[in-house]
């Protein structure tokens, strides 16, 4: 059974306050996620999570998430920001960017956060453009080595990263430029459920310690696995056991890291998707039934505000709360209002029937939306991303970000010129 915190009751009185549609995540339930990994990884003498800023780049969830003893992993100079306003500071944040600009590696070394470099040229980059720091981070792609999953691709056609004699060569080049702490990072899967993968990860760079000791003398001070832990957005899936999965990544560390005399290594990690995923949700209203050579459920959202459907065609479970027990009677399709045909949030879905209406029509809860779901909204055709609402652990909600209004739409354009400009056309 999919879990939603809310009764139709409590809905029906934060909507008065909040029109639909609006984001909703669950502080206790975030909390408690966060204290069970932290748990799990406890088996190793040194455990990160550097919360991936992309999937919900919000300062109140940061904070949250640094309160529960977590850094961040940011890819862009706002990102950065964003980690620092939450109070993650120096080592706690990883900068794991690509193609970077120089500007944002400037942010990131003045913050004094990780640098994971992406490419070997991005060495001598960072000497040019900056400073080679004393803790420094590659990014190992495994290649052929390691087969891919469907959202992130093969390993060999991905763009990112080292290959293995580039890691090797980079190694030693940072050390001949004064760098003195040593990361190696890899980010193999998203959205990969099977403990088995990240297992196998977590040996290649294991393995890959091994060698680079033995090739470059370099020990390593972490390895960073990635990001990638899937989780169930299908209700007959089954989510990722956080113990089964670390007492695996444990055996391998006892079977490779123990022997090889480089014990402590730091086990650090860049989940997002399985951190806040299945704890927000995306709240709309249906407003409109349409029957045409299919049924149709229109609603108050669309793909501009949660892309996952459109882009991956990717499941969210849908329900209707105060229907939670009501027959599937109906199949339709659940669909916003972009004028893009794969604006569905839900394709032939078996669904209890759904009343219709612009100001009682039922809700409809999507489920899963708490990662890579309103970070991931756009402007097109006009549209006004939605805001976002926090449960707190005492039951109260708090804005933590508004709806986007026609100014904030506006905004960016040079309206100052447009009389004139108008004024002098031939
Ligand atoms: C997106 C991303 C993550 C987080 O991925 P999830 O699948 O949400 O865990 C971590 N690291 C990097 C480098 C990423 O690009």
């Amino acid at each position: 059974m999919k879990n939603f915190p809310l009764s139709k009751k409590q809905l029906d009185a934060l909507a008065e306050r909040y029109p639909t549609p609006f984001y909703i995540y669950d502080e206790a339930a975030i909390r408690q996620n966060a204290q069970a990994i932290r748990r799990a990884f406890s088996v190793f003498p040194a455990f990160k999570e550097h919360y991936a800023v992309k999937a919900l780049p919000n300062p109140f969830i940061l904070k949250i998430l640094s309160d529960e003893g977590f850094g961040a992993d940011c890819s862009s100079l706002p990102e950065l920001l964003l980690a620092d306003m939450a109070g993650m500071k120096g080592e706690d944040v990883m900068f794991t960017s690509n193609e970077t600009p120089a500007r944002e590696y400037l942010k990131a070394l003045e913050l004094g956060a990780v640098i994971n470099l992406d490419d070997y040229t991005h060495i001598e980059f960072l000497e040019k453009h900056g400073r080679i720091p004393s803790l420094v981070s590659c990014r190992y792609n495994p290649g052929p080595l390691k087969e891919g999953n469907a959202i992130i691709g093969k390993p060999e056609e991905a763009k990112y990263g080292f290959t293995r004699d580039q890691i090797l060569r980079g190694f030693a080049l940072l050390q001949d430029k004064g760098a003195a702490r040593f990361a190696l990072h890899t980010m193999a899967a998203s959205n990969e459920l099977n403990p088995a993968y990240h297992i196998e990860t977590a040996r290649l760079l294991f393995e890959l310690a091994v060698e680079i000791r033995a090739k470059t003398g370099i020990r390593l001070e972490f390895v960073n696995l990635g990001g990638g832990v899937g989780i169930p957005y299908g209700p007959e899936q089954e989510a990722v056991d956080y113990g089964c999965l670390a007492a695996g990544i444990r055996k391998a560390y006892d079977e490779i890291i123990l022997p090889a005399g480089l014990d402590p290594l730091g086990i650090h990690t860049e989940w997002a998707r399985a951190v806040t995923g299945p704890y927000g949700w995306l709240v709309a209203r249906a407003i409109h039934r349409k029957s045409i050579y299919r049924e149709y459920i229109g609603l108050d959202a669309c793909m501009a505000d949660l892309m996952r459907p459109a882009l991956y065609g990717a499941y969210h479970h849908i329900t209707i709360p105060g229907k939670e027990t009501a027959d599937a009677a109906e199949t339709n399709d659940v669909v916003g209002s972009l004028c893009e045909n794969n604006d569905k949030f839900a394709v032939r879905r078996r669904l209890p029937k759904i009343h219709a209406d612009e100001t009682a029509g039922d809700f409809v809860v999507i489920h899963d939306a708490g990662a890579h779901g309103r970070a991931m909204g756009f402007n097109y055709n006009g549209k006004l991303r939605c805001g976002e609402l926090l449960l707190r652990t005492d039951g109260s909600f708090l804005m933590i970000r508004r709806p986007e209004t026609l100014e904030d739409y506006f905004a960016t354009l040079n309206m100052g010129e447009l009389q004139d400009f108008h004024n002098r056309l031939p």
